[in-house]
């Protein structure tokens, strides 16, 4: 069987690739190299059921079919996706559009990752997925998570117009190995400032909340919503343990051997106050839950930093 992963060099993606390539697929990776270290796939070049194309899914996609199409491609962190914001809502809206026609083509299945800030700054906690969540149209953030929202309406739209078999993942906080360490995430930002030896930035107090969901747990939930026979609506994945980033800063600190030395910086505008998922029916509808605790994700993680050590403290 063959898959294609779009943004599949990225943080996610070359995970996903490592699983299905465990379990017997042929992938194909389509990636543009905008925001993924670029040797996240390095340990795959002499894989003959891995290949990969540089290319950008907001042009036609023209490579052979595949039965099966995890759709990853965006820009994923704050940084990362206000730095060109016309890019990530086209990324959004005409690179999966592209995908969805090629899906079409192939008569493939597809998975699309959507993410947690659909629901904005969330009025309801945990978030459940009959949430229409509280998002603006005007703000920094609007780029990506309306391109993530309008990019939910296509799928569904093209199942009801093509037939298309297009399932949702909404993907809350994810971390692990491969990582890009200039992302400006929460965990990258931490472990940064812990490697270079500096104070630890906090958001405003500290006390919004996150989960947190290690990266094996969240390809293997990508994988069981593509293998699930059938499923109507969108699927939350993440973790249910709920930490306030104060405790998440504690929590790196601990496992890392590092007393905390924390900096208060200003809150951006839009970071929401609290996250966390309802995973009812993710438990439910695909037998998946997390597997691995944050304090043993924190440790995997710690090893795979301080294996590219060195690269970590010389580049700005
Ligand atoms: P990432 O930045 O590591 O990976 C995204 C990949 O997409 C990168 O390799 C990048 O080069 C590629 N890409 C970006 N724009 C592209 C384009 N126009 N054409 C082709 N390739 C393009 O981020 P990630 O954390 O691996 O995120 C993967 C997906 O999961 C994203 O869609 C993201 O929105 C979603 N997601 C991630 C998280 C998380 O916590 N990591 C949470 C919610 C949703």
């Amino acid at each position: 069987m063959k898959v294609l992963i779009t943004g599949g060099k990225g943080f996610i993606g070359s995970n996903l690739s490592d699983l299905l390539l465990e379990k017997g697929y042929e992938v194909w990776c389509l990636d543009n190299e905008s925001t993924c270290n670029l040797d996240n796939d390095k340990h795959l070049e002499s894989n003959q059921k891995y290949h990969f194309i540089k290319g950008d899914v907001r042009e036609k996609i023209n490579i052979p079919k595949v039965d099966f199409i995890f759709h990853l491609a965006s820009p994923a962190s704050v940084p990362h996706y206000q730095k060109d914001p016309i890019g990530t809502m086209m990324t959004g809206v005409l690179g999966t559009k592209n995908v969805l026609d090629f899906a079409v083509e192939c008569k493939a299945r597809v998975v699309f990752s959507s993410t947690s800030e659909v629901y904005g700054d969330a009025l309801e906690n945990p978030q459940r997925e009959s949430y229409n969540g509280n998002c603006s149209t005007l703000s920094k953030r609007s780029c990506y998570d309306e391109s993530k929202r309008s990019a939910e309406t296509l799928c569904y739209d093209y199942k009801r117009v093509h037939g298309l078999d297009a399932r949702v993942a909404r993907i809350f906080n994810t971390f692990g190995k491969r990582m890009n360490m200039d992302d400006g995430r929460i965990l990258t930002n931490f472990i940064r400032a812990i490697i270079r030896n500096e104070p630890i930035p906090i958001y405003g107090d500290g006390k919004q909340t996150r989960t947190l969901c290690y990266v094996d747990d969240t390809v293997r939930g990508l994988h069981a919503l593509m293998m699930t026979s059938s499923i109507e609506g969108p699927v939350n994945i993440g973790g249910t343990t709920e930490m306030t980033v104060l405790e998440i800063a504690n929590e790196i600190c601990k496992i890392m051997g590092s007393s905390p030395n924390f900096i208060q910086v200003d809150i951006p505008e839009g970071d929401p106050k609290v996250r966390k998922p309802d995973i009812t029916r993710a438990k439910l509808l695909l037998g998946w839950e997390p597997e691995v605790s944050i304090s043993e994700g924190i440790r995997l993680m710690g090893d795979w930093v301080r294996g590219i050590l060195p690269s970590l403290l010389t580049h700005q």
